[in-house]
């Protein structure tokens, strides 16, 4: 279910990597499309529960930044900047 990231090509040509660097102008960290409305989000995983046990889901720490599909299609939280 879960799409693999897509590696960035171009960015060093358009203000280079940075660690903090702003969201715009960017791919998308979850399905790779390029897109300037880039969201920062942490990725969820929604474990099924097993039995009577219901599993909470685990929020990935590491921020990601995906397009608006793939935060309205995907399981994540919203950080706010
Ligand atoms: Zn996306």
């Amino acid at each position: 279910m879960l799409i693999p990231p897509v590696a960035p090509v171009g960015l060093y040509g358009r203000g280079g990597l940075r660690d903090n660097a702003s969201v715009s102008t960017r791919v998308c960290e979850n399905c790779g499309i390029s897109d300037d409305e880039l969201v920062c989000v942490r990725r969820v995983y929604l474990v099924p529960p097993s039995g009577d046990t219901p599993a909470p889901p685990t929020v990935v720490a590491e921020p990601e930044v995906w397009c608006f599909s793939c935060v309205s299609q995907y399981p994540c939280e919203i950080v706010d900047a």
